[in-house]
């Protein structure tokens, strides 16, 4: 059966969208690519170099020149791949606050964008792909083969992130996670350059009350309509209400 090769899953934070995306690049056998790591990697880097966030003009020259390498776990500690920016293992920094903080400001500089993008665009023209972010069906891969985009209340979303901190043993309280995901949504929506948003052609699925497993069951049930010629035959169709 054919398969679509390049698969774009967006959705606002902690909407289920990593989670899926790494499964279903497992299932598959493609490769998997979350562009949130791209967008954390330079926001650590900036913070560590003592560049201030507000400096358009050097975060974006660091976005231009920084290396980021996205690699299998090189450690058993419960992560799912490993980060390098240049070639320092930041593969837990880029989680802390600080950059929470930061990475929305950060991407919302057009410079910055343009330089993650293009080397986003460059892994995804190869196909057998699954990409994960906020513009992936909109911008990035505007012609990918299937199109989704996840989505949850942002209380759930909230308890979601809550949930993965407190069980990665860090402290955490529910009221400033909740402050911080809103924080973020609302600059991802509102900025000029590629704002969170579904794509037209993009298949919605309302995550607040699925388990990972449903979820997935979805999403391979869509892989398996393109195969059969059946898909999106109804654009942004809401696949709860199905
Ligand atoms: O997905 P994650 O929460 O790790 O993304 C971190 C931040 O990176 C988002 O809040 C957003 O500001 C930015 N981002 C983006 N475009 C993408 C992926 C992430 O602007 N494709």
């Amino acid at each position: 059966m054919r398969r679509p090769s390049t698969i774009a899953i967006d959705g606002p934070a902690a909407s289920g969208k990593s989670t899926i995306g790494g499964l279903l690049a497992e299932r598959l056998g493609y490769l998997y690519l979350d562009t949130g790591v791209m967008y954390r990697a330079v926001t650590w880097a900036a913070l560590v170099r003592g560049i201030p966030i507000d400096d358009e003009a050097a975060v974006t020259a660091l976005a231009r020149q920084v290396k980021i390498e996205i690699l299998r776990p090189t450690v058993q500690d419960g992560r799912s791949y490993t980060v390098l920016v240049d070639g320092q293992d930041v593969t837990w920094e880029i989680r802390q606050p600080e950059v929470n903080h930061a990475v929305s400001p950060v991407s919302a500089y057009p410079g910055v964008r343009a330089a993650l993008s293009a080397q986003q665009r460059r892994m995804g023209r190869k196909g057998r792909i699954v990409m994960v972010g906020r513009d992936i069906g909109t911008v990035v891969l505007p012609r990918a083969d299937l199109k989704i985009y996840l989505d949850a209340t942002l209380e759930e979303r909230a308890a979601r992130r809550y949930r993965e901190v407190v069980a990665r043993g860090e402290q955490a309280d529910y009221e400033q996670v909740l402050a911080s995901v809103r924080r973020r949504d609302e600059i991802d929506s509102n900025r000029s350059v590629a704002p969170l948003r579904p794509a037209d052609d993009a298949v919605v699925i309302d995550t607040t009350t699925l388990t990972i497993e449903q979820v997935l069951d979805r999403v391979l049930a869509l892989v398996d309509d393109y195969g059969r010629g059946r898909r999106q035959s109804v654009a942004n169709r809401e696949e709860n209400s199905s």
